[in-house]
């Protein structure tokens, strides 16, 4: 019989949301009438805007003509209107010089983010912060990067770096050094954005150790402040020890729809058993082009629509949506006594859990009296224990009325 890939059985047996999915569900069929409104998964609920609709729309008529029937798409994945579009937009307005051959489109960031540990060593170190984005982890288990889960919920191998209230909810750079180091800002799920100072850090620090940076900067749309860096590459240096991943699915809306990119500079590298320096690039693409046939025509063109001005306009107050539901979170709950962070620069608050619950009794307390879902802290790592994650996407009404339950449902109990 075939042997499985014994990494798989390390990974936690429960799932997070398939657990948090088990108990609304029965909470649900208990109580049939309850009105329960979800701030649980991060999914977006804005439609799509009129501008990515229309595009997507010409692009499937198109399709459908002699002349403008696309097959496979580019082998670094993106059509050069979308690849100087993200150059111009993403980058060029912040001063940032990306080269079309640096962009790799993708159907996502979780796949992205997932894959890109393949093109390195089986016995390479890992980082990340914790709590944490699961995929970074879990993925790397796969690859068997890690030994057991402890009882501690850390996984023997990996080198944790606690995000707490004391820090800000940014981690420093560690003192041992490391391989590989997954950043995510504006950050899922504590909400918190890293400083310029705090990336400038972690540069130095990968460029001193030889390590190479991951940074997911899946919420970059949600930064209000202009000073606040929004890609890593506005710091110095960072050509030589980071890759980034950007996605469509959250600044507009395409979680259903599928489109993210990864830049991966020139200049970063790894080295073989011989010390010869590669470059990731050229291993990156090796991988796409081996594993991956582009993103459809359509989705391309509804991306390129994102940066149209009409786009920029509908996807802009989208996302300002989500930012005042999180105001109106961040607002009431702190009014009511809770501790809340995040929020600010982003579509989540991280709330510390009231009278010393842990973060799945407060889930099931939020559950049963305010009939609200959030996300329990600890599905995210050992430090997100006595912490819950309660999402902005949603409809102005729902947020207001989850913020006033809530308050009732504690000031009750
Ligand atoms: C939502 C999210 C993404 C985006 O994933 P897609 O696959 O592009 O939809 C990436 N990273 C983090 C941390 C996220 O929360």
């Amino acid at each position: 019989m075939a042997r499985i890939n014994e990494n798989y059985r390390k990974l936690q047996a429960g799932y997070l949301f398939p657990e948090i999915g088990r108990r609304v569900a029965a909470f649900q069929q208990a109580n049939p009438d309850a009105a329960i409104i979800k701030l649980g998964i991060g999914d977006v609920t804005l439609p799509l805007a009129p501008a990515v609709v229309e595009a997507m729309r010409s692009a499937a008529q198109e399709m459908g003509t002699a002349e403008g029937f696309r097959g496979y798409g580019p082998e670094r994945g993106g059509y050069d209107f979308l690849v100087e579009a993200v150059r111009e937009h993403d980058f060029a307005a912040r001063g940032v010089e990306i080269a079309a051959d640096e962009l790799f489109f993708s159907d996502g960031s979780k796949q992205d983010s997932g894959n890109f540990q393949e093109i390195f060593d089986a016995g390479c170190r890992i980082a990340v912060t914790d709590p944490v984005y699961p995929v970074y982890v879990d993925t790397n288990v796969m690859a068997g990067r890690s030994g057991e889960i402890g009882a501690d919920g850390y996984y023997d191998g990996i080198l944790y770096l606690p995000a707490t209230e004391e820090n800000g909810f940014t981690p420093d750079p560690p003192s041992s050094p490391v391989d590989l180091i997954y950043l995510c800002s504006p950050n899922n799920p504590t909400g918190s954005v890293t400083s310029r100072q705090n990336l400038e850090s972690w540069v130095a620090y990968a460029r001193e150790h030889g390590a190479v940076i991951v940074f997911d900067a899946a919420y970059d749309a949600f930064i209000s402040d202009p000073a606040l860096p929004r890609s890593i590459f506005e710091i110095e240096g960072a050509r030589e020890c980071a890759v980034e991943m950007r996605s469509f699915s959250k600044r507009a809306g395409f979680t259903g729809v599928r489109c993210a990119y990864t830049v991966v500079p020139q200049e970063v590298c790894g080295r073989s058993a011989d010390g010869t320096r590669v470059p990731l690039n050229e291993l990156w693409a090796r991988r796409q082009a081996t594993k991956f046939n582009s993103v459809p025509y359509p989705t391309q063109r509804a991306a390129e629509a994102v940066f149209s001005p009409d786009g920029r306009k509908q996807t802009g107050e989208q996302v300002a949506h989500y930012q005042e539901n999180a105001q109106v979170l961040r607002a009431g709950l702190k009014g009511a006594g809770f501790r809340v962070f995040g929020g600010v620069h982003a579509p989540y608050i991280w709330m510390r859990t009231p009278e010393g619950m842990n973060s799945w009794e407060c889930f099931d307390r939020l559950l049963c009296d305010a009939h609200v879902v959030g996300t329990p802290g600890a599905g995210f790592g050992p430090a997100g224990e006595g912490y819950i994650r309660i999402s902005a996407f949603n409809s102005r009404e729902n947020v207001a009325e989850a913020v006033a339950r809530i308050r009732s449902a504690f000031a009750a109990g």
